[in-house]
């Protein structure tokens, strides 16, 4: 299967080399020229519990990149997925699947905007990677996937996709549920990102807060009921229980969520497509949400801060 990788940031680049190992055609697409360069003249380096490995995938610049692909994923920041779009489309036909595995709420609308709903997929993944420099990742433990078309009537190539997924060592389902799975995931990320940004610290560090219980409750009780405003129905227990097995330091208590990272380098963080869209949907149903609409400003007061700090200076 011929596979673009739109974004091959870390999670681009941690599917790209995995499909890219189980002998498909990859070409990881980014405009990051140095990132692009190394890539493309030094291989891109993997670091994970096998150690450290240089691998021959093909990459380039979204102008510079050529063909017509059988699958193309979307793995940038879900506010940089219109433009990464539009700088792509050449890579694509009514053919092709796009597929959206982005954190939060929202990316579908966006690909609902350019693809026709027959070719669009939407999911969710637990893997989880982070970038070390340009051409250089490291793949953190395993994960799984669950996927869904949106417009369910063929389903042969979403079978075929599947396989190829899991050939490459995805753990990969359809699911019928996957908005679920996305409403579930924005609770646990709407907990965590935030609150390890705002305190500057990791996910183990923030979990010792003697009254986080509370904290966290306040979040995701307003997510849910948002979530069922639009129809779905999440599991209040397991979103807890997933919030704590998280803060344990063996398995990703030590892990800095990509917002604070995104922050501290004075980049723009996803908090629009997270508690920023709770709010937003929170005024749509009525429904008040004081802790999601506070970390909202928090959060973009934070970002404003950096961004505008060497005038304060
Ligand atoms: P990232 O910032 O590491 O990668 C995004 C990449 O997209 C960057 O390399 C950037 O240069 C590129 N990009 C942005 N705009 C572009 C454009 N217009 N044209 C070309 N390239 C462009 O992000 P990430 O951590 O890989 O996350 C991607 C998505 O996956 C996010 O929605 C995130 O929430 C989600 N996610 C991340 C993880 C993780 O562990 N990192 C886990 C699960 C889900």
């Amino acid at each position: 299967m011929e596979i673009a990788i739109a974004g091959a940031g870390a999670m681009g680049c941690r599917f790209g080399f995995m499909f890219h190992e189980a002998g498909n055609q990859v070409l990881l697409i980014d405009n990051w020229k140095e990132h692009v360069e190394t890539i493309q003249h030094k291989g891109l380096v993997v670091v994970d519990e096998k150690g450290s490995r240089q691998l021959n995938i093909a990459a380039s610049l979204p102008a510079e990149s050529h063909g017509l692909f059988d699958l193309l994923i979307i793995f940038t920041k879900s506010m940089q997925s219109e433009e990464m779009i539009k700088s792509c489309r050449h890579l694509v036909n009514e053919d092709t699947y796009v597929l959206t595995l982005q954190n939060g709420i929202g990316n579908l609308e966006t690909l609902q905007q350019f693809f026709a709903n027959s070719q669009l997929l939407s999911g969710v993944t637990t893997f989880a990677t982070e970038l070390l420099g340009p051409g250089e990742i490291q793949a953190l433990g395993s994960g799984d996937t669950r996927i869904m078309q949106v417009n369910a009537k063929e389903i042969s190539t979403l079978n075929h996709i599947v396989d190829i997924m899991n050939q490459s060592g995805m753990h990969t389902k359809i699911s019928q549920d996957v908005y679920k799975s996305i409403w579930e995931k924005v609770a646990f990320n709407c907990v965590l990102n935030p609150l390890c940004t705002l305190m500057n610290h990791s996910v183990a560090t923030v979990g010792k807060y003697e009254k986080i219980q509370d904290v966290m409750k306040g979040i995701v009780d307003e997510v849910i009921l948002v979530a069922q405003a639009e129809g779905i129905y999440i599991n209040r227990k397991s979103i807890l229980s997933m919030i704590e097995g998280a803060f344990s330091p063996s398995l990703s208590g030590r892990h800095l969520p990509s917002m604070l990272q995104d922050v501290m380098n004075g980049r723009a963080s996803e908090i629009d497509y997270l508690n920023g869209a709770i709010m937003r949907k929170g005024e749509k149903h009525g429904i008040a949400v004081p802790y999601n609409e506070l970390i909202t400003h928090l959060i973009k007061m934070l970002e404003s801060v950096k961004i505008n700090q060497e005038l304060i200076e």
